[in-house]
């Protein structure tokens, strides 16, 4: 069976990962969280004084960048990736508040794209690899068999995602959320280098009414469509 490369960009909290890691599992694929990558390096830069008042200091950071190490290993006991800076498993850290109301700024620095993308294609050169994020199918693989692009109503990221930090014990309200899901998407997707778009050729997966089971359904059918395709 051919293996393939599956790229799956979207808006913040719309079940990216969720649906990356199902279709990972399924089909025996590595699974890349390109969000994480720069989650870590967001992180780095809260404990190296890189950010004064939430400004970075960009060329600190970019000076910095051959000092950091990001690494994912998979932890067969929870049957997860884990990630990890210069060593040290980050997997929880990145997940806070904090990164996630710095982490837009951190992105948009040209020269973090730029190493972040480098290591993301070395990360799928072999093919077989499912990987989320936000310019996966427009820049790091353009040429990827399956693109798929999420999107989902603001008012249900939202309440999906509290439900999930809470659930992971993380003190937080509701209009946080809305508020930082707000300002990510306006980052995000009005950045100069490499903006959220949707890539001609993805296929749009709104899933405001679906329960993770369909999606994971529709998402696996067109996975198996061009491994299909291209094995005959
Ligand atoms: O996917 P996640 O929400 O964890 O990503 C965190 C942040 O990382 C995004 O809000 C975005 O600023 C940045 N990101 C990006 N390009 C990617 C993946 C994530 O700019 N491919």
């Amino acid at each position: 069976m051919n293996r393939i490369t599956i790229a799956i960009d979207g808006y913040s909290s719309c079940g990216k990962s969720t649906l990356a890691k199902q279709l990972a599992k399924k089909l025996g694929y590595s699974y890349i969280d390109s969000g994480a990558m720069y989650r870590a390096v967001a992180l780095w830069c809260l404990e190296n004084n890189a950010i004064e008042k939430g400004v970075p200091d960009n060329g600190k950071i970019i000076s910095s960048l051959d000092n950091i190490k990001i690494e994912f290993h998979f932890h067969p006991e929870i049957q997860s990736s884990q990630t990890y800076l210069n060593g040290r498993n980050i997997e929880k850290e990145i997940r806070g508040m904090a990164v996630s109301e710095i982490v837009s700024k951190i992105s948009s620095i040209k020269e973090v794209r730029q190493k972040m993308i480098a290591l993301q294609r070395k990360f799928g050169e072999d093919k077989g690899v499912v990987m989320d994020g936000r310019d996966i199918g427009s820049v790091v693989f353009p040429n990827a068999e399956l693109k798929l692009f999420m999107t989902a109503d603001p008012a249900i990221r939202a309440k999906r995602r509290y439900d999930e930090l809470k659930a992971k014990g993380t003190e937080v309200s509701l209009e946080e959320i809305v508020e930082n899901l707000r300002l990510r998407d306006h980052e995000d997707t009005t950045r100069k280098e490499n903006p959220l778009i949707q890539a001609a050729d993805a296929v749009v997966l709104d899933n405001s009414n679906l329960t993770p089971e369909e999606q994971f359904e529709i998402a696996l059918r067109l996975a198996n469509e061009p491994i299909t395709l291209s094995s005959n």
